[in-house]
Order: C-alpha cells, then sequence, then structure tokens
C-alpha cells in the first residue's frame, strides 16, 4: 500500500518509508491510499472474536500488502499482551479501559506495534539503525520509551517538558537506561514539540542520522488504536446491545479519535463520536465554528490533553475533504477546565463507585451531554487512576493504591539530559550520540 502526504506535494511512499521518516518531506502526514471495508461476516461474528484476532484482520487490512502475514500475525500477538475489558458504568453508559498495559496507558497499544514493526524493518529488511525522537506531555514518553526497550538497532530520545509531567510519568521514561535517552528541556511541550519537528526538517542531522518520529503522527502508532474500536464494539455485540453506539474519546493530538475515524470508514457501525477537550480546546472550537485557530497551550490537570495545535488534524480534514459540515455531522464535542474535570471524578465515584482518571472524566462527561437517551455510549479511558495519585486522592477524600508494576518505576534511579529549548544544543547532542 502506497502513503501519501496530506500537503500532497511529497512523493507517495511505501510503508516502511513511512514508518521511518514519521513526517513527509513537504512536512504533511503520511495517509495510507485506500481504506479498505471488513466484509459484512467479519462483523455479522465479531462478538464470538478475541481482542488479537480481531486486531489481526484489522493490520492485515492496512499493512497485508507490506509485511507477511505470519510475521504481522506475529507483531500484533505481541502487541497486544493485556486485556482491553469494556465495562457497564451506568445505564447505557460503558468505559473501554485501554490502561492495562505496560505503562498504565492507551498509548502502549500504539507505541508497541510501532517499535515491533520498525524493528521488523531493520531486522529483515535492510534497513540501517534509526534513532527515534519523540515528544511528551507525559504518557507518550512512557508508552514509547517501554516499547522500545532493548530493541535493536533502535535508539530513542524523550523530549519533555522539565516540571510539566507527573513524577509518575516521568519515572517511567527516565529510569530505564540501554537505548533509551530522556531530555529534559526547559520549556512547555510546544516546544518539546518544535524541537522534534526542527530536527526532521534539519539538512545535516537527517544526512548523518536516520531520524524517525514516534508522535502519533507516525502512521505505525496511529493505525494500530483502530483495533480497540473494534473490540469495543465486539464486547458490546457479545451482549445483543451493540446498537446505536457514540464513542467518546479524550482528545489531545487528535491521534486516537483519528483512528476510530478509520474504524468507522472500514464500516464499524457506529453512530457517531465525541471529542472531549480540557481547557484547551482548539478542535472544541473548530467544530463548533469551522475554524480553524491553533494556540499556545494551558496546562491542566489532564495534562496529556495539554495541546494548543493539534497534529492530527490535517489528517481529519484530508479524510473529510475539508468539509466542515461532514465533520461536525459526525464529531461532537465539549472542554471542561480543571474544577469540572474534578467534579466529574468525584461525583462518578460516588455515585457509580467508578474510578475516573482526568483524562477518562473529560470523555465520560463529554459522553454524557452528547449522548441522545436512545443511544448506547462508549467511553475511552485512556489513563489508570493512579498515574494521577495526587489529583484523584484529592477528588474522593481517599487513599488509592499504586498497582505494584507502576510503583516499581518509582523506586529506579533517575536519568536525564537538561537542555534549554535551544535547537542547536539539541542537534549537537544527538550528533554526539551517533
Ligand atoms: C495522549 C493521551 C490522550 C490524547 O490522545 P491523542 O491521541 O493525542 O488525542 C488522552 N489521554 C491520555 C491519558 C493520553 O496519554
Amino acid at each position: 500500500m502506497k502513503y501519501y502526504s496530506t500537503n500532497h506535494k511529497a512523493p507517495e511512499a511505501t510503508l516502511r518509508e513511512a514508518v521511518v521518516k514519521g513526517l513527509a518531506p513537504d512536512k504533511g502526514l503520511y495517509m495510507p491510499e485506500k481504506i479498505n471495508r471488513l466484509p459484512k461476516d467479519f462483523f455479522d461474528h465479531i462478538g464470538e472474536k478475541s481482542l488479537t484476532e480481531i486486531a489481526q484482520t484489522v493490520a492485515q487490512a492496512f499493512f497485508g500488502e507490506d509485511i507477511p502475514k505470519e510475521k504481522l500475525d506475529a507483531i500484533v500477538a505481541d502487541t497486544l499482551n493485556f486485556e482491553i475489558p469494556l465495562h457497564k458504568v451506568e445505564e447505557d453508559v460503558y468505559v473501554l479501559e485501554l490502561f492495562h498495559g505496560p505503562t498504565f496507558a492507551f498509548k502502549d497499544v500504539g507505541a508497541r506495534f510501532m517499535a515491533r514493526m520498525l524493528s521488523y524493518f531493520v531486522k529483515e529488511q535492510g534497513q540501517s539503525d534509526v534513532k527515534v525522537l519523540v515528544a511528551t506531555s507525559g504518557d507518550t514518553g512512557s508508552a514509547v520509551a517501554n516499547g522500545f526497550l532493548g530493541v535493536e538497532g533502535i535508539q530513542v530520545f524523550v523530549l519533555y517538558p522539565s516540571g510539566k509531567v507527573s513524577d509518575i510519568q516521568e519515572a517511567q521514561f527516565t529510569t530505564l537506561g540501554r537505548n533509551i535517552v530522556a531530555l529534559e528541556i526547559d520549556g512547555t511541550f510546544d516546544d518539546c514539540q518544535a524541537l522534534v519537528k526542527a530536527a526532521f526538517m534539519d539538512d545535516e542531522l537527517n544526512r548523518k542520522l536516520n531520524l524517525t518520529s514516534a508522535n502519533s503522527i507516525n502512521v505505525a502508532r496511529f493505525l494500530p488504536q483502530s483495533f480497540y474500536y473494534f473490540h469495543a464494539f465486539a464486547q458490546l455485540a457479545a451482549q445483543n446491545s451493540a446498537d446505536n453506539v457514540v464513542i467518546s474519546v479524550p482528545s489531545g493530538n487528535l491521534g486516537n479519535l483519528t483512528a476510530g475515524l478509520f474504524a468507522k470508514r472500514m464500516g464499524l457501525p457506529v453512530n457517531r463520536f465525541v471529542a472531549a477537550n480540557n481547557r484547551n480546546d482548539v478542535f472544541f472550537r473548530y467544530l463548533e465554528t469551522g475554524l480553524y485557530q491553533p494556540k499556545p497551550s494551558v496546562q491542566t490537570i489532564a495534562n496529556a490533553m495539554d495541546v494548543g495545535a493539534p497534529s492530527n488534524f490535517d489528517r481529519i480534514l484530508d479524510l473529510y475533504h475539508a468539509e466542515h459540515a461532514s465533520i461536525a455531522n459526525d464529531i461532537s464535542g465539549n472542554t471542561y477546565n480543571d474544577d469540572e474535570i474534578r467534579k466529574t471524578i468525584r461525583e462518578t465515584y460516588e455515585q457509580t463507585g467508578y474510578l475516573l482518571d482526568p483524562h477518562g472524566a473529560c470523555a465520560y462527561k463529554a459522553l454524557k451531554e452528547r449522548k441522545n437517551d436512545d443511544e448506547k455510549g462508549i467511553f475511552l479511558a485512556t489513563a489508570h487512576p493512579a498515574k494521577f495519585k495526587e489529583v484523584v486522592e484529592n477528588c474522593i477524600g481517599k487513599t488509592i493504591e499504586i498497582p505494584e508494576r507502576l510503583s516499581e518505576f518509582m523506586r529506579q534511579p533517575k536519568q536525564s539530559i537538561f537542555l534549554p529549548n535551544d535547537f542547536d544544543r539539541l542537534k549537537n547532542m544527538l550528533l554526539e550520540f551517533s
């Protein structure tokens, strides 16, 4: 399958080129040239299928032309070594828990898949060693670092805003060592993202190093996120209640939501989506007004969604030929400030016993406000509440337990390199590592 750039200036790329490059040379995002619909038979029996079986079928539709079936099946099975259960929270409201992977956040799915696919290209297709650059507002760094840990031929640099990620998040990518280097930047998440973009645009770096991105712009990271939309639907289908489904997604860079839109194009019978924003409401404003006005991000308690210029926005535009009316037809949204998020966590816990993290809380609240009475709603819980221990404990007035696998990270010594928000310093450091 070929991949084209959303800017339509760069030549089409193969899957390997798209994955290794990350961003297209014309600064656009790669899109698959076609989105294959899955057969009716697949949906008729979806309730009987396991997560791995479903994901293998979906992966085949995207990557089947480029990777032999048994290799691809193995990559998928190895990626999904954890459950993604759907639970009922209240009448017609279900949660898809995406936080049972190694770093307790949904980004494990995309990061684990991408690491395995890239490693396949390095080992089997003669691709030379690569350096992965990733900017993180918290959860991407940990998912990518853990997904790539120990993978041969790949070195990972995690850029994160100093003092702006939680201790638990920081511990998950600064304590690993081996092929993982944590770069602590004196700036915001947007600064980190801008540094990564600048590195990809730098001629000298690209001549000397094989740089790639593991942000959700990478097709190998964002496309596999469509797997679990089918799996969520399948779990409802198994209970004979998969009709009139709406899915609510806590959104930042919009990679997760875009993967859901791809699933719908592949035939997933869901009515529509809800995009939940925190105070960084650029996408919500777009849905309401048709105007896209990126602005600097502001810090919130749902910090993995603190994004002022969502990188996957161009993919959504491309998918809908930039028609605002069709986008607004498939997606509605809402935006919440920190007080509203805290109140949602507290009230939901009191009324249903279900404990939300700040990101899932946005999605839950937006679902409740946007869902019609005759619709079944699924919201995505993207992180384990223990990753935001203090915030959550303050909301509910109780201490919560940190899972053992998570507290283990906190016991290891932190290793990071502090850098000013200065591209030349980053560049020199990357060159020194080669
Ligand atoms: C990254 C992240 C999000 C936002 O996902 P996007 O694909 O960037 O929209 C939401 N919740 C959590 C916990 C995250 O880590």
